[in-house]
């Protein structure tokens, strides 16, 4: 994948899922974002966050890696560029140790309880939550001594008080924080790990990323981690939190609960140039109305008009651009839905008869079933259409099939026999279809088998239409 030429306005962007779950549409958003604001110049890179052992599982790490290259995003991921973080202790390691030797981290002693009585009588006394400092005053030495004796430790970046720290947000514009209000936070856990965020900020610097386009609960993160990256004389890249996208219920997507989840909609028969469609213009303006690859979606998006507004997801618009997917795909795209249930001579036609009918790809096969073969089963509708045209409608149908005559006159000589109108259409709809929506009339009867058509009327016309 030869695809990086990084200009010097060129962003280097990233997504850095973790694999504790199923991705949902807001995850595939913040991906796809990230992508078109890379595209076409930048680059784009995956980092797989799978430190936390308790909470990730590789059949996700596949699941998520299948579901990327569904969206057709394979292509612009440089395999040999992707960094997991289970790999990447060592290097935490030693960034961990440049803090120690600027004393710019410190050993904390707390346990848990005091921590929570602290926590508790600050919230009292309606002060935000957070940490005194206490070991912050510890004799360095003394400190790590106790460190080396082996009493357990988190350790604590050292927040330097009374600044502000000011950064823009590219989706939320300026954001200020008083550091005061920080509190002296946790870098590494007791036995040696490093916090998420720690790693996560590192590995956005290590690796060149320019530009972090996230979920907004990393907000919150944001300050520490320009903090660490200053303290170790590393670049920061610049930021936008995208606002959450929320069911039609409005709460937020979840990565637990399987629905929205993007494997959900594959199995439904979504394609994935509509889901990317969608997409690029939830909570965002693409400057064009049309359905686009991935590269030109990548020309016309403009990370500036990200909106700040919680994004709602909305199955109607998804449909509608699964419509128009569906109607742009090449003929070539369905022809493998069809073989083996619509004759080979048949297949073009086929396909551009049912496709203004088809929602997903399954649609092809369901009408290949009712055109070709399996026996129809009749809607309320189409029943009562049935009946509706009598049993003359069926009897002059029949005789003009029986005297060699062909379907595809069937309107005309009904029409001649006085069965016009919207009985005309409705009756024999109904008669060959089971329903009273679908392709058009003059492809069905140009499609469907001579001796098909001429059982399905006769059974019309000879059985109480109760009994179909
Ligand atoms: N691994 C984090 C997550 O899946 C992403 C953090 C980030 O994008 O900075 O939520």
């Amino acid at each position: 994948m030869t695809r990086y030429h990084g200009g010097m306005n060129a962003p280097t962007t990233r997504f850095a899922p973790s694999p504790s779950g199923l991705l949902h549409l807001g995850n595939a958003r913040t991906a796809l974002f990230s992508l078109l604001a890379a595209l076409p110049d930048g680059r784009f890179l995956l980092r797989i966050e799978d430190s936390d052992r308790a909470r990730v599982s590789p059949v996700f790490e596949q699941a998520l890696r299948a579901d990327l290259a569904w969206l057709g995003f394979a292509a612009h991921i440089d395999e040999a560029a992707i960094w997991r973080q289970s790999e990447r202790g060592a290097v935490y390691d030693d960034f961990h140790q440049q803090l120690m030797r600027g004393n710019l981290v410190y050993p904390c002693f707390c346990s848990e309880s005091e921590l929570a009585a602290e926590r508790a009588s600050l919230r009292a006394r309606g002060l935000p939550p957070r940490y005194s400092g206490r070991c912050a005053a510890l004799d360095p030495a003394a400190a790590l001594a106790r460190v080396a004796a082996g009493e357990a430790a988190v350790w604590r970046f050292r927040v330097p008080p009374g600044q502000e720290l000011t950064f823009h947000d590219v989706v939320r514009g300026p954001q200020h924080v008083a550091t005061n209000l920080l509190g002296d936070f946790v870098v590494r856990r007791a036995h040696g790990e490093a916090m998420f965020f720690f790693a996560n900020a590192l590995d956005d610097a290590l690796s060149g990323v320019t530009l972090v386009l996230r979920g907004e609960d990393h907000l919150a993160n944001t300050s520490r981690q320009i903090l660490i990256l200053r303290a170790l004389g590393l670049p920061v890249p610049e930021y936008g939190h995208l606002p959450l996208v929320l069911s039609a219920d409005g709460v937020p997507l979840s990565k637990r609960d399987g629905a929205g989840s993007l494997a959900a909609l594959r199995e439904e028969g979504f394609l994935p140039l509509a889901v990317i469609n969608y997409l690029a213009r939830l909570g965002a303006v693409v400057g064009s109305e049309r359905l686009l690859p991935l590269t030109e979606l990548g020309q016309a998006f403009d990370r500036r008009r990200i909106g700040h507004a919680p994004a709602r997801y909305d199955r109607e618009q998804l449909l509608h651009w699964q419509r128009v997917a569906m109607a742009a795909a090449p003929v070539s795209e369905w022809l493998p839905w069809v073989a083996g249930c619509v004759p080979e001579a048949d297949q073009s036609r086929f396909v551009e008869a049912v496709r203004p009918n088809a929602l997903f790809p399954e649609d092809f096969r369901r009408w290949a079933g009712i055109v070709y073969g399996e026996r129809r089963t009749l809607d309320e509708d189409a029943r009562a259409a049935i009946v509706a045209a009598g049993a003359d409608f069926f009897r002059v149908a029949v005789a003009h099939l029986d005297a060699g005559g062909a379907p595809g006159d069937l309107p005309a000589v009904l029409k001649a026999a006085g069965h016009g109108g919207r009985r005309l259409f409705h009756g024999l709809r109904a008669a060959l279809t089971g329903r009273l929506a679908g392709p058009e009339l003059k492809d069905i009867l140009a499609l469907m088998p001579r001796a098909l058509v001429a059982r399905r009327l006769l059974e019309c016309g000879s059985t109480d239409a109760q009994d179909l």
